[in-house]
């Protein structure tokens, strides 16, 4: 029995069975999958397919099972790991007590435990008239689809084709996605011998706005330590840091004085990956003016724009004008299709930050809401609000953290009260362990 065989016979069949994705298969095979017959269809049972295994979709996995015993769920996510992001820069800077191991976790646990499916495979379609999913191997019917398909990456902002935009992430990695890029970008902070360390941050909306701030802090503390004569320096197309910019811009000038630079208005244009050179626009506000700028760099953690998924736009879905996913406010449900929900980064109506508090916040609201509804019960939609507690370590033992509640206003749209805690405090550095061990025993125990 080959392969594909085993996939046919095997993929639905137990929550603890993950097979791999081929990707063998050619673009002809793929598109007359298409038009073939569903090979996996309903069989009279309600399915909801979840696109994605990240922390919105294992969310909404979870909740739909733990409110709907009769409803078949099936996540499908690529990667064969889960590698966290949050956290990754505490290892990255080197803190105490973590290790990579802190980051990883198998989504076999949950999908054993509350009983739902986990694919390891990858949607390449969705026809939203049959309501059906291609994947690399199959294509299975839906009663209802959930997207949380969370970041890709955007390089062509920074003005680099797609042969510069491979290399550039091969050698900087931007670490925005768990996994391999990680192993890497810690590799080349662990061996960087001093000199101009660059961090990019993205144009645009993008995953965890204070995450680049925080990994610069831990990366500066890291070099610190170590007694390197070196500099972090952090190119920022905004005129302050995204997010905590008080907190952010305290520490570096109090904490790192000499190791942290901070360029605000900088608008990469240009790399020259063989000169190691960036080349922005530097915008002077005084002035009004802006002027051409470069520099040259030893090593660097090159983040790029973030974007949605290409399935978006290519099943037609409602986006915003920057690509994110648009819903019917105050639901998850999409602006033109009432059997699909977003849900995550990838959702762009609400002003909600890109985090995975946020993710699992919604994820879990949405995931009762979708159990009441194939259970024939009012699904509740705008009853309950999400919220977000986010915090970020600037050294090794301290932190700043803000926090986002969600509510509904007079006029109908959904809107966000923010709070800032942004003087620097050990207490945040024990917050940041309770809250990362609270989310991720949640998700997977
Ligand atoms: C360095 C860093 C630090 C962070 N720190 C924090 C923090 O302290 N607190 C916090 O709340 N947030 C933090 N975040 C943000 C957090 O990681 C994200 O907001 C969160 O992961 C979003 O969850 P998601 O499920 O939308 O996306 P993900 O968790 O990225 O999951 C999306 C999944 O979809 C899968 N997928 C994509 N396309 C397909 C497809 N076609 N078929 C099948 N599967 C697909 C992907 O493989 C991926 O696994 C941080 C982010 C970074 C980069």
């Amino acid at each position: 029995m080959n392969r594909r065989d085993l996939l046919k016979l095997g993929t639905l069949v137990t929550a603890t069975t993950v097979f791999g994705a081929t990707a063998t298969s050619s673009k002809e095979e793929l598109k007359s999958n298409e038009t073939k017959t569903v090979s996996k269809p309903l069989n009279n049972k309600d399915r909801v397919i979840i696109i994605g295994g990240g922390y919105a979709g294992l969310t909404v996995a979870k909740n739909i099972r733990l409110h709907n015993k009769k409803v078949q769920v099936i996540v499908f996510e690529p990667k064969n790991i889960f590698a966290s992001c949050p956290y990754s820069n505490l290892w990255f800077g080197g803190v105490e007590g973590v290790k990579y191991d802190n980051l990883i976790f198998s989504p076999l646990e949950p999908a054993s435990k509350y009983d739902f499916d986990i694919v390891n495979d990858k949607v390449i379609s969705i026809d939203r008239k049959r309501k059906v999913i291609t994947t690399l191997t199959d294509s299975y019917e839906y009663s209802l689809l959930v997207l949380a398909t969370g970041i890709e990456y955007d390089y062509s902002t920074f003005g680099l084709n797609d042969e510069e935009a491979k290399e550039v992430y091969a050698k900087f990695p931007a670490s925005y996605n768990g996994g391999f890029e990680q192993l890497s970008l810690k590799k080349n902070i662990e061996k960087f011998k001093g000199g101009t360390f660059v961090i990019t941050v993205p144009k645009g909306g993008y995953r965890c706005p204070p995450a680049p701030y925080e990994r610069a802090a831990l990366i500066a503390d890291y070099f610190k330590t170590k007694k390197l004569n070196a500099k972090v320096v952090i190119l920022d197309p905004r005129e302050k840091p995204a997010a905590k910019a008080k907190g952010f811009l305290d520490a570096y000038n109090t904490l790192y004085k000499d190791y942290i630079e901070y360029r605000p208005n900088s608008n990469i244009t240009k790399i020259d990956l063989d000169k190691k050179t960036i080349f922005f626009d530097k915008f002077d506000a005084k002035e009004q003016e802006i002027t051409k700028e470069s520099l040259v760099f030893d090593d660097a953690n090159i983040i790029p724009s973030n974007k949605a998924s290409k399935l978006l736009l290519e099943s037609g879905l409602e986006l915003t004008a920057e690509g994110w996913g648009r819903v019917k406010a105050p639901t998850f449900r999409s602006l033109n299709d009432d059997n699909v929900y977003l849900v995550g980064d990838v959702l762009g109506e609400y002003p909600f930050p890109k985090s995975a508090q946020m993710a699992h916040s919604c994820g879990i609201i949405l995931g009762e809401q979708i159990a009441r509804r194939l259970n024939k019960e009012d699904p509740k939609e705008g009853s309950v609000f999400p919220h977000n507690v986010c915090f970020s370590l600037v050294s090794k033992d301290s932190g700043i953290y803000v926090t986002h509640e969600a509510y509904q206003d007079v006029d109908g749209s959904v809107k966000v009260k923010t709070e800032l805690f942004q003087d620097i405090d050990k207490k945040t550095f024990d917050s940041t362990k309770a809250w990362y061990a609270g989310i991720t025993s949640n998700i997977f125990e």
